[in-house]
């Protein structure tokens, strides 16, 4: 009964219509459209081509290469992603340790050649923190902290030799 007064209610209401696109409902920051990588609040790209994002992905739509600048800061020296292929998932953002990828709520993004859903780095990077303003991974990560070196702190191990640990 309770199903049947809503229905009836409804009948008599004033119909609300949005008239897309020239309405355009502002949507949540946290609703998962179009991906960017963002900076560091110092203008530094945030992401250090450690392709989590990439493994994660459940369509492999990330591709990218790893390089390392003169001060030995890693970056993509490209970075690709397939939006034909994404099911804007969010997984990517999830696993960034560095908070460089990110989802938006720009939903806008079809295309009728389908090539045009493939975006480079130079389409992905943008000028701006996105939704973390504050966090800057290198303030965090990888900072000498003066109170001993690797695999002195205590019950810290040491660091592996990777290369002696070869089969
Ligand atoms: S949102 Fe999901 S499908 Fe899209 S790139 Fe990220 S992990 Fe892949
Ligand atoms: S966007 Fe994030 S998860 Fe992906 S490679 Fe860059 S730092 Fe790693």
């Amino acid at each position: 009964m309770t199903g049947f007064a809503t229905t009836f209610r409804h009948l008599f209401r004033k119909p609300i219509t949005e008239e897309y696109p020239e309405y355009k409902r502002p949507l949540p920051a946290r609703s998962r459209a179009r991906i960017i990588l963002t900076r560091d609040p110092d203008g530094g790209e945030r992401c250090v081509a450690c392709y989590l994002c990439s493994a994660v992905c459940p369509v492999s739509c990330i591709s990218m290469q790893s390089a390392e600048d003169e001060s030995g800061r890693r970056y993509a020296e490209w970075f690709r992603i397939n939006f034909a292929r994404c099911i804007y998932c969010g997984l990517c953002e999830e696993a960034c340790p560095t908070c460089a990828i990110q989802l938006t709520p720009d939903f806008e993004n079809c295309q009728r050649d389908i090539l045009t859903l493939v975006f480079e780095k130079k389409d992905l990077l943008v000028d701006h923190q996105g939704k973390d303003k504050e966090y800057n991974f290198y303030k965090y990560a990888g900072v000498v902290t003066g109170v001993g070196k690797k695999g002195e702190h205590v019950k810290e191990d040491r660091p592996v030799n990777v290369k002696s640990n070869l089969p």
